[in-house]
């Protein structure tokens, strides 16, 4: 039985302040959701302020991204995966598209910080998904195909469980366009028979499969009705506190 994840990304939105007081108005509201994990992404500057005002809660806090070395040294602007741990996060986001877009991130790239994120006993919530044009080629599987096994190449299975897949297409991305559903299945599944290709089938069938692109309080429930979606990744309706606690709460 896989249990559900619902994360909110927070993107570059909110002082420290106004971190804390969302993850404080949302403590309340999603404190009997005790049928998915729930995860918020603050921006660096608020982790360790919003994990302290956390603890005890249900909700775990999660980096947006973090260094591909794994040791402190002479890396300025970078921040190790072990160091966003000793500021209470227990997930980082690797590979986001708003990444590999703007930020040159690859897959070579995402596979150090996976495994960055591994070695630092963290879960890494690893993003994958096609742009419009490779939908409209027909090619978005073999997209996403390459996108896990060049950006997760030296997962082993007992790694696994430190990973969470979420598959975000781009063009459904802050757009208000959403995958539909069926659209969204047809791709978790794929992802679910890649593992199991790659790994094993029991394996695939652990793995937590997220959907993210325009997830909103009036389209979750439709998502996690399909058999291989296990939970979202939500930017926009992640940052108030209300809309976050309504998709939180889509049962
Ligand atoms: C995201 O940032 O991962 C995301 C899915 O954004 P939005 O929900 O705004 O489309």
């Amino acid at each position: 039985m896989r249990k559900p994840v619902i994360a909110g990304n927070w993107k570059m939105y909110k002082t420290v302040s106004d971190s804390v007081a969302t993850a404080v108005a949302l403590k309340p509201l999603v404190a009997n959701a005790n049928h998915c994990e729930v995860i918020i992404a603050p921006v660096f500057t608020a982790l360790k302020s919003v994990a302290d005002r956390l603890e005890g809660s249900n909700i775990k806090v999660a980096a947006q991204n973090c260094a591909a070395e794994q040791r402190e040294g002479a890396f300025t602007g970078e921040v190790a995966a072990f160091m966003v741990r000793d500021a209470g996060c227990s997930h980082v986001i690797v590979g986001h598209s708003e990444r590999r877009q703007y930020f040159n991130e690859t897959d070579t790239s995402v596979n150090r910080k996976a495994q960055a994120v591994i070695a630092a006993d963290l879960t890494a919530i690893v993003c994958v998904g096609e742009d419009l044009t490779q939908r409209e080629q027909g090619i978005a599987e073999n997209v996403v195909r390459g996108q896990i096994t060049g950006g997760l190449r030296e997962l082993t299975a007992s790694d696994l469980d430190r990973i969470i897949v979420a598959y975000e297409p781009v063009w459904a991305i802050g757009t208000g366009r959403t995958a539909t559903p069926e659209q969204a299945q047809e791709m978790h599944a794929f992802i679910r028979r890649v593992f199991a290709e790659r790994h094993s089938q029991s394996a695939a069938e652990s793995l937590r499969i997220l959907y993210g692109g325009s997830v909103k309080p009036d389209n979750i429930a439709g998502l996690m009705a399909q058999p291989d979606i296990d939970g979202a990744l939500v930017g926009g309706a992640s940052l108030n506190a209300e809309s976050f606690a309504q998709i939180v709460n889509y049962k």
